[in-house]
């Protein structure tokens, strides 16, 4: 089984509008409101592939029972309930534009925190694969990552482990080491507080450096370049072809979908990077945010190339 982690979640209410005005009333017809937050949008993909997967977290009030019920059926709920309200997170899509409206979320108490390490840790036996995904909550420590990663490896568990900022390089810094990290170029270069191309010669001088040492699996998508990945000590860079992109927001998720279903299924390093970049690709056609059509999941499939570098 995948057990998927978003400890942000958010309902995500999306408002399409001809225009956006401002200072004055704007009306909207067609509201979408879906369970969001990154570890979401992974296991609704996970759930769509026919993986085994359970989703847990933080959730509170009506919005969090709301969230409940809008999870794909197939996915098994192991949430942990919190005092606060879970977020609303607004996207108005307006003259070709998306103006966004992120609540910050409810603030986690110590006990909160601890009560969700338990909880976490009765779900280890359970579990294969671990993927972590998205931003702490306020009242969370940068370091709180470095605990569930730790407990998932003290059990025997991969972790997948899909965050920015803070966190991430907390992780890193940390003797404790997830099997595989997916950062965007963007994120990367973040991390590393300079611009990072896309030039291979780059990439693989930087995935060498000190601070990803220990880390299996190192994979940088590269959006419509597909991606560049390091598994031990081999480079790879995955040759994707020319598709009609509808909504590209999500794919990230989509391929750590993919990366933790092919840890979960002992995939080949070839397998791995394939289902990674399909999935991506495939809610990059789709008009919802993580969401695959695996109807085209083959085709796609034969049109990529994997290669050394
Ligand atoms: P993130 O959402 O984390 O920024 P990316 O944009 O790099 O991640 O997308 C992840 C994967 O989704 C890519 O490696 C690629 O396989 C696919 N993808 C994303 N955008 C496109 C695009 N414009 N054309 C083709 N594939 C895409």
């Amino acid at each position: 089984m995948i057990l998927t982690v978003t400890m942000n979640p958010s309902i995500d209410i999306s408002y399409p509008l001809e225009e956006l005005k401002i200072d004055t009333v704007n009306r909207v017809s067609e509201v979408s409101k879906t369970a969001g937050g990154k570890g979401l949008n992974v296991t609704r993909v996970l759930a769509e592939i026919g993986d085994n997967v359970a989703a847990t977290g933080l959730i509170g009030g009506t919005n969090g029972e709301f969230l409940l019920q809008n999870l794909h059926p197939n996915v098994r709920q192991c949430f942990y309930n919190i005092s606060g309200d879970t977020r609303n997170c607004i996207a108005i899509l307006h003259e070709g534009k998306q103006t966004e409206i992120l609540e910050a979320g409810p603030t986690i108490t110590a006990d909160e925190a601890n009560g969700f390490l338990h909880h976490f840790k009765s779900l280890m036996e359970s579990a294969e694969v671990v993927s972590i995904s998205g931003s702490l909550p306020a009242g969370l420590p940068v370091e709180y990552y470095i605990q569930l990663v730790e407990i998932a490896n003290q059990a025997g568990n991969k972790v997948v482990l899909d965050c920015s900022g803070a966190a991430l390089e907390a992780v890193l810094k940390s003797e404790v080491k997830p099997t595989a990290i997916k950062p965007n170029n963007e994120e990367l270069s973040q991390l590393l507080g300079r611009e990072v191309s896309k030039d291979l010669d780059e990439l693989k001088a930087v995935l060498s450096e000190p601070l990803f040492e220990g880390i299996e699996w190192i994979i940088v998508s590269l959006g419509a370049d597909g991606t560049f990945a390091k598994h031990w000590d081999t480079f790879y860079k995955v040759d994707i072809p020319k598709i009609q992109v509808v909504n590209p927001v999500g794919s990230g998720d989509s391929t750590v979908a993919g990366i933790s279903s092919a840890l979960s299924h002992q995939a080949d390093d070839v397998s791995l990077l394939k289902k990674a970049n399909v999935l991506g690709m495939l809610n990059a056609q789709e008009k919802m945010t993580g969401h695959v059509n695996m109807a085209y999941y083959d085709e796609l499939y034969k049109q990529l190339h994997v290669r050394t570098v």
